[in-house]
């Protein structure tokens, strides 16, 4: 798994060419440089990757595993914050992608991420820039196919020779942006970008007495519990046993429940957001009796909170799903997966594009040698 995430991270850094369209020699030498490290990579493990991308994760895991319970855990990474279940072909490539960006089988607290974040605050801050926060984009004003700046929720316009999204592409192009400045012909697949949002994460304040083992707990007993989880989200309903995956921070549980789909076919979020809360704590309660007493107040977030409070489009994590047609050149769309679009001085460097989803940075570092 670790070989096969490092090819991954490789091909993550490398900006992708605009397939089926010629490339330019700045994308074919990145290509060429990706070739060489698949090279050295070896045949073998080459041949691994390869291989496991279309897999479902459980042909992955019985190919190496007989225990359930060990295959089960392991397929939940390749699961988890995507719209699948373990028996999906694709769930190999996403399993990997997963194991990258986690470092390996569970998260591992290292407690740096805040320090990360303040040094790229103050790298930005030392060349002169400012950062502000509160600052909603209403749009992105463009003129004759080119981006002139951005104009604020308060009507506050900010002019700019280039600009960056990290916003979701159909958020961005769709809605910042608007079909009217863009080729009907784009317009449409960005309209077919898959957005399939089916997580809520519910976190709890406990007096610390909960019981739960620091790191990473998940509830994950059997594949076939796992694609059942999954196959509720397929109608539109939310599961009654749901995977859990569960961290905790001194006196707060933090659950991440799956699945929970961001269109339901018979109710709405507004009706089911408490019974959903309730429905992960008695579930985690099953196995940490302990818990129910430390409880004081939980708090969730549900897809619709993801798509209003952060911009995700249909609640999608990733800012679009992980699956073997939206990754590598195909990601966000085909024949743009350079960052660029097709309004000049516009690029797109957050989570939907290649590099892309998870907290890597690898698609906004990509975006930053992409710009002209
Ligand atoms: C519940 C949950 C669990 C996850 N688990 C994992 C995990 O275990 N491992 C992992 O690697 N990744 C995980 N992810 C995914 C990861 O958080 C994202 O892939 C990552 O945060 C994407 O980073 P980004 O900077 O591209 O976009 P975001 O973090 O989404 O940032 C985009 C920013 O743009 C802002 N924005 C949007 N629209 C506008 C607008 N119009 N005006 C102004 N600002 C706007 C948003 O408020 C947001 O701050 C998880 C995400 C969630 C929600």
């Amino acid at each position: 798994m670790d070989k096969a995430a490092s090819i991954l991270d490789t091909a993550y850094a490398t900006i992708m060419p605009r397939l089926p369209l010629n490339f330019n020699i700045r994308e074919g030498y990145g290509l060429l440089e990706l070739g060489l490290e698949l090279k050295l990579a070896g045949r073998k493990d080459m041949l691994n990757f390869i291989r496991a991308l279309p897999m479902t994760a459980q042909e992955l895991l019985d190919e190496y595993f007989e225990s359930d319970v060990v295959k089960a855990a392991i397929a939940s990474v390749g699961i988890h914050g995507f719209t699948l279940g373990p028996m999906g072909a694709g769930t190999g490539y996403t399993l990997i992608h997963n194991w990258m960006n986690r470092g390996g089988l569970a998260n591992v607290n290292v407690g740096k991420a805040g320090e990360i974040t303040q040094a790229l605050a103050n790298a930005v801050k030392s060349f002169g820039g400012e950062i502000r926060t509160e600052a909603e984009v209403k749009s992105i004003k463009v003129e004759s196919q080119i981006a002139k700046g951005v104009i604020l929720a308060n009507g506050e316009e900010i002019l700019a020779n280039q600009i960056l999204s990290s916003a979701d592409p159909k958020h961005t192009l769709l809605k910042l942006v608007g079909a009217q400045d863009l080729p009907p012909e784009f317009v449409w697949h960005t309209q077919s970008i898959k957005m399939r949002g089916s997580v809520a994460k519910i976190h709890l304040q406990t007096n610390g007495n909960h019981g739960i083992p620091e790191g990473t707990v998940v509830l994950a007993p059997s594949i076939k519990y796992l694609e059942r989880a999954y196959d509720a989200a397929k109608y539109g309903e939310i599961s009654e046993k749901p995977y859990l995956e569960v961290t905790t921070s001194g006196n707060v549980v933090s659950i991440h429940f799956q699945s929970a789909p961001y269109a339901l076919r018979n109710s709405e979020w507004k009706v089911e957001s408490a019974k959903v809360a309730e429905l992960a704590i008695k579930t985690l309660e099953e196995y940490f009796p302990a818990l129910h007493a430390s409880r004081i107040t939980h708090h969730i977030i549900t897809p619709i909170d993801l798509e209003q409070t952060y911009g995700l489009t249909e609640g999608d994590l990733n800012h679009g799903q992980l699956m073997l047609d939206q990754f590598l050149f195909m990601r966000p769309i085909p024949g743009w997966s350079n960052h660029k679009t097709p309004i000049d001085n516009l690029y797109l460097c957050g989570s939907g594009v290649h590099g892309g989803g998870g907290v890597s940075g690898a698609a906004g570092r990509n975006a930053v040698k992409a710009l002209k």
